[in-house]
């Protein structure tokens, strides 16, 4: 019997009822304004709802905890309390951590690794059925200071599992209606922030041990990079990881001495001026002569030329930086620890 639109439609609704499909929560509400044929064959502008829907960063972490429970090596504090420092060394040396001369200072050293999880985010705009889409994913990362090893794996249960490949599958975290623009994908930031900020809150396992979980890396696609620190979309100075110039990328000796600017970096080099204090999108953009020239003074600079060369000079002293990174947008009251997992 084939089955009709409206029964699959139903069918559906009973399984996100019974939780077998996980929907999320709405976030990111937007109206967009489109444009459509109406019934009577006229061009209509048309209001639309716009939404993304999440998977709390919070569920995503309390799930993981269950779903790998034989692949976390959580050990209880009687374990930490029973290790020599002769044991607690070679636990150390094991995760190429260091020794200190303190046994109490290793002891709650090995225990803090052991029980702490790194994260990493991807994401990437693309079109789904006519209408571009943002699609966010997480990944616990493989780590051996918290999970078991294959070959520990194949010891304790006789199989050949690849623990880091089962660790890191990607976790659906959101999806959304976006353009590809800088705005509308600023509008994922607070929800994204509002996650980040419950890091400071542990999850439990089932016996109690709190562990801690840190968002540390992101990967993507070049746009995607751009988009997440604040460097410009493409240009002489697309790259996110550094400042080079991309005439000048068959230069291996100008290239190999580019350094990586961290976050933080580019959060001072962004504020270092009133332009880039104000925090919009698109600070630097279509600047009159007397801003760019308040602009090079405050970065030290003379600011007396022509606008076009000043404008040559601020973009070099920018090295394609163009707004504070996506996750420093209003976010002056972020936890110091939080803040300095993300910034180096
Ligand atoms: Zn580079």
């Amino acid at each position: 019997m084939s089955r009709t639109n409206a029964n699959i439609r139903a069918s559906i609704k009973t399984l996100i009822g019974n939780g077998t499909y996980n929907v999320g929560v709405p976030v990111v509400e937007n109206e967009i304004s489109k444009l459509a044929v109406s019934n009577e064959g006229q061009v209509i502008q048309k209001k639309i709802d716009v939404q993304a829907r999440k998977i709390p960063f919070l569920n995503i972490r309390k799930d993981a905890l269950t779903r790998n429970r034989d692949l976390l090596k959580i050990k209880s504090d009687s374990y930490y309390n029973q290790l020599s420092k002769e044991e607690l060394t070679v636990e150390l040396q094991k995760i190429h951590e260091e020794i200190s001369d303190n046994i109490e200072e290793m002891r709650n050293q090995l225990k803090k690794y052991q029980r702490q999880r790194h994260w990493l985010l991807w994401h990437d705009h693309s079109t789904l059925a006519n209408y571009g889409h943002m699609l966010f994913c997480l990944r616990e990362l493989y780590d051996p200071a918290i999970h078991v090893t294959r070959q520990e794996m194949l010891d304790k249960i006789g199989k050949d599992i690849d623990v880091q490949a089962t660790v890191e599958e990607p976790q659906l975290y959101i999806l959304g209606q976006s353009r590809s623009t800088v705005e509308d994908q600023m509008r994922f930031i607070p929800t994204r922030q509002e996650d980040l900020r419950e890091l400071k809150n542990p999850t439990v396992t089932e016996s109690g041990i709190e562990v801690w979980d840190v968002m540390r890396f992101m990967n993507g696609d070049n746009p995607a990079g751009e988009m997440e620190d604040g460097t410009q979309h493409g240009g002489n100075y697309g790259c996110p990881g550094c400042d080079g110039n991309i005439c000048s990328s068959h230069d291996m000796e100008y290239t190999l001495q580019r350094k990586y600017k961290t976050l933080e970096k580019k959060k001072e080099l962004i504020q270092a001026g009133p332009a880039g204090r104000k925090g919009t999108l698109h600070p630097f953009k279509d600047m009159k002569i007397n801003d760019l020239k308040r602009e090079l003074q405050a970065r030290g600079r003379s600011g007396e030329g022509k606008k076009e060369d000043l404008q040559k000079e601020l973009s070099s002293m920018l090295g394609g930086t163009t707004r504070l990174p996506a996750l420093l947008h209003k976010s002056d009251n972020w936890d110091t620890v939080t803040l300095t997992h993300l910034l180096n």
